[in-house]
């Protein structure tokens, strides 16, 4: 999406994950706790893809976006298709937005990335995405990345 900026990578993080798993760290049931609320918006708000399940290998994953920000009232916090994101992101000049992948099958989840969408990016001025400032990005978001995905999930 054409204003997409201050944009927060979690792959490193999810590949993280995935090596506890393996190394039998932690257990499938504290990865794979999706929320009803969370399936429920995969189902009805949810992005396929055709990227496989990394643990059960059986389903493709689904994405999620979450939507947070002022401007959004009582929308904050709700799941919409990236064709709404588009919509709002010419109406709004600012949100955040979560995004989750789900396996509908295994219950897997993860928080793939965040960021800005809004009118705001076009106008030029700041611009994020430099190296520096997405690496703090992620030491900011640090232990918040828990709490976001609880939120994100309710
Ligand atoms: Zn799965």
């Amino acid at each position: 999406m054409r204003t997409q900026r201050q944009v927060v990578d979690y792959s490193l993080r999810k590949r993280a994950a995935l090596r506890e798993l393996l190394a039998g760290r932690v257990g499938t049931y504290d990865l794979c706790d999706a929320s009803p609320y969370l399936k429920n918006a995969a189902r009805f708000h949810g992005e396929p893809t055709d990227q496989r399940c990394p643990i059960c290998r059986s389903e493709n994953l689904t994405l999620v976006h979450y939507i947070y920000g002022d401007e959004l009232k009582q929308s904050a916090g709700q799941a919409r298709t990236v064709a709404e994101l588009s919509v709002l992101a010419m109406t709004l000049r600012e949100f955040q937005v979560f995004v989750v992948e789900v396996c509908l099958g295994c219950d897997w989840n993860h928080l793939v990335e965040q960021y800005l969408l809004g009118r705001d990016g076009l106008t030029g001025g700041v611009e994020g995405g430099s190296e520096q400032q997405t690496a703090s990005g992620v030491a900011a978001a640090g232990g918040a990345d828990a709490r976001r995905r609880r939120e994100a999930q309710r």
